[in-house]
C-alpha cells in the first residue's frame, strides 16, 4: 500500500484518488473548493470526436476518456449508489448549410473506423432536428452523434469523494501546500497552481456559462446535447432548464463575478437558438479554465515526490476519468494504455 497525497479536488484530483483508493491504496484529497473550480462550473458535455482539432496527443486522449465513460460511471454509480448525472442522449451538430453539413458528415464518419463508441452518426434535416429537439430553431441542418453524452460535474465529484471515504481514504476540505512528505504528493490545483510555482506554466481563462428556464408550453426531458454554430453549445440541466456558453476570456484574474455583457451575449444566443421561447435567466455560473500553451494536459514529475497534473483545457471532463485511471496506474508500476510520457 503506497501512501499519496492530493492537493485539489477537482476532476483531476478526485479522479486520481477514485482509482488509487480503490486499488488500495492510502490516499489523503485535501481541496479548499475555491470559488471557480472549473469541474463544477462545467457544461459537461462527453463528445470528442466532432472536433476539428488536429492535435493527434489529445486526440488519443480525449477519445480514450470518452470510450472509458460509461463502464466507469457504471462502477461509480454502483458502488456510491450515487447518481452523476450521466446521460447518453447523442449529439445535435447544426451546421450553417448543406454543403458544411455533408463535410462535417464524412469528417465525423471517418472517426468511426477507430472509435466505435461514436455509434450512429447520421444527417438531419431541419425538420429531424425539430423532432428531436422540439425547441430549437429549424434554421440549421444538423448532424446526430449517437454517442454524445453529458454529466453534472458537481454529482461527479460528490460521487467521487464518497467513492473514495468508502475505499478507505480521506477528503479534508482546506488549504494545503506542497512540501517534503513521506507521500507523494499529486498536485491538481487548476488555476491556482501559480500559488506553488514561480513560473507555472497553466494559465488560465474566465469561461461564462448562462443557466435558462424556457417559457414553454410543452417540455422534453433528456434532448440531446446541441453542438451549435461556433463554439456555441447548449445542454439540457431540467425539465424545461438549459445552459449555453460559453465565452472564454484568458485572464490573471480570479475575479468570477459574471460580465453583464456576457449576460447579454448569451441570452442573445440563446434566443437564436430557442426562437419561439421566452427565456428566462436563472444564473450566471463562471469557472476558470486550466490550460497550458500547446493546449495539452501536463502530467509528470516536476521535482522530488511531487507529480503534478493540470492544463485540462476545455475538455477535462472528458479527459478526467481517463486521466486518473492512467496516472493512478503508471504512480503504482502498472500498465498504462496510454503514453503519459507524450504529456510530460
Ligand atoms: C464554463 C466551463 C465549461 C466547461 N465545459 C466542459 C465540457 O463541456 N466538457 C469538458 O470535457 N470540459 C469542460 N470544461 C473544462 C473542465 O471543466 C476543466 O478542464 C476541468 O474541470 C479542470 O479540472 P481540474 O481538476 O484541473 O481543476 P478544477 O476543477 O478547477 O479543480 C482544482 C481544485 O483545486 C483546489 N485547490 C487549488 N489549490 C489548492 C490548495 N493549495 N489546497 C487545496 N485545494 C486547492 C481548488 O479549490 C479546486 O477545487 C469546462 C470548463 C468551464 C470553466
Amino acid at each position: 500500500m503506497l501512501p499519496f497525497i492530493i492537493i485539489g479536488g477537482g476532476i483531476a484530483g478526485a479522479s486520481i484518488g477514485y482509482h488509487l483508493a480503490k486499488a488500495g491504496h492510502s490516499v489523503t484529497v485535501y481541496d479548499r473548493f475555491d470559488q471557480g473550480q472549473a469541474t463544477s462550473a462545467s457544461a459537461g458535455i462527453i463528445c470528442p470526436w466532432v472536433s476539428q482539432r488536429r492535435n493527434k496527443k489529445w486526440y488519443r486522449l480525449v477519445k480514450e476518456g470518452a470510450s472509458y465513460y460509461p463502464d466507469f460511471i457504471r462502477e461509480l454509480e454502483k458502488t456510491t449508489q450515487q447518481s452523476t448525472g450521466y446521460q447518453r442522449n447523442g449529439a445535435i451538430c447544426l451546421f450553417k448549410d448543406e454543403h458544411i453539413q455533408q463535410l462535417a458528415y464524412e469528417r465525423i464518419s471517418a472517426k468511426q473506423i477507430d472509435s466505435p463508441e461514436i455509434g450512429k452518426v447520421k444527417k438531419l434535416t431541419k425538420q429531424d432536428v425539430k423532432t428531436l429537439h422540439p425547441h430549437l430553431t429549424n434554421l440549421y441542418p444538423a448532424v446526430f452523434v449517437e454517442g454524445g453524452a453529458q454529466i453534472n460535474g458537481e454529482s461527479l465529484l460528490s460521487a467521487l469523494k464518497k467513492g473514495i471515504l468508502l475505499y478507505g481514504g480521506k477528503w479534508i476540505n482546506k488549504d494545503k501546500i506542497p512540501l517534503k512528505e513521506a507521500a507523494t504528493i499529486i498536485y491538481t490545483a487548476g488555476a491556482w497552481s501559480r500559488e506553488f510555482f514561480e513560473e507555472p506554466n497553466v494559465r488560465h481563462q474566465k469561461a461564462e456559462l448562462l443557466h435558462l428556464e424556457l417559457q414553454a408550453p410543452t417540455s422534453k426531458s433528456e434532448t440531446p446535447i446541441v453542438m451549435g454554430l461556433g463554439p456555441m453549445y447548449i445542454v439540457q440541466t431540467g425539465d424545461a432548464t438549459f445552459a449555453i456558453g460559453t465565452t472564454h476570456e484568458d485572464t490573471d484574474s480570479f475575479d468570477i463575478t459574471p460580465l453583464a455583457e456576457h449576460q447579454q451575449y448569451l441570452h442573445k444566443e440563446a434566443e437564436r437558438y430557442f426562437p419561439e421561447n421566452s427565456i428566462q435567466d436563472q444564473r450566471m455560473a463562471v469557472g476558470l479554465r486550466p490550460f497550458t500553451r500547446d493546449n495539452l494536459p501536463s502530467i509528470g514529475y516536476v521535482k522530488d515526490n511531487i507529480y503534478v497534473v493540470n492544463g485540462l483545457g476545455s475538455s477535462g471532463l472528458t479527459a478526467g476519468p481517463v486521466i486518473g485511471r492512467e496516472v493512478a496506474a503508471q504512480l503504482t508500476g502498472k500498465q498504462t494504455k496510454l503514453s503519459l510520457e507524450d504529456y510530460q
